[in-house]
């Protein structure tokens, strides 16, 4: 059975109105997109749906008492609150530079979650 579902790319200011007719789990076609990125962000979003997720990290003996970190790839929708769960429970200790990594393959993903920003010992 055919279903059209309506997107917003998130891939570029533009925010382009995509239209994606699926068949059940299947996507048959999509417009609306003005290049290839907002196809194939359509095409991922309703079959495997994935983010980068962003979020701090406690730091002691730092300058500050947290660092921004990431994952430095996308990971699944449905294991998101599972990555932030783990996040939450990570303590450095100072000094952490951007690029380390915090936490390896992080609630069973392959992505690792590194840091953003740098946290110098004081
Ligand atoms: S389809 Fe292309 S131009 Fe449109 S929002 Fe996505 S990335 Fe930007």
């Amino acid at each position: 059975m055919s279903e059209v579902k309506e997107l917003t790319c998130i891939c570029c200011p533009i925010g382009c109105s995509i239209t994606v007719e699926m068949d059940g789990k299947e996507v048959k076609s999509v417009s609306g997109n003005n290049c290839p990125r907002g196809d194939a962000y359509a095409r991922k979003e309703l079959t495997a749906p994935s983010r980068i997720v962003t979020s701090t990290v406690k730091v002691t003996g730092g300058d500050r008492p947290v660092v921004s970190v990431k994952t430095a790839s996308d990971v699944p929708k449905e294991k998101i609150m599972d990555v932030i769960r783990e996040i939450s429970k990570v303590e450095l200790q100072a000094p952490v530079h951007i690029g380390d990594v915090v936490v390896s393959h992080v609630a069973g993903t392959d992505a690792d979650i590194v840091a953003t920003a740098e946290n110098e010992k004081v």
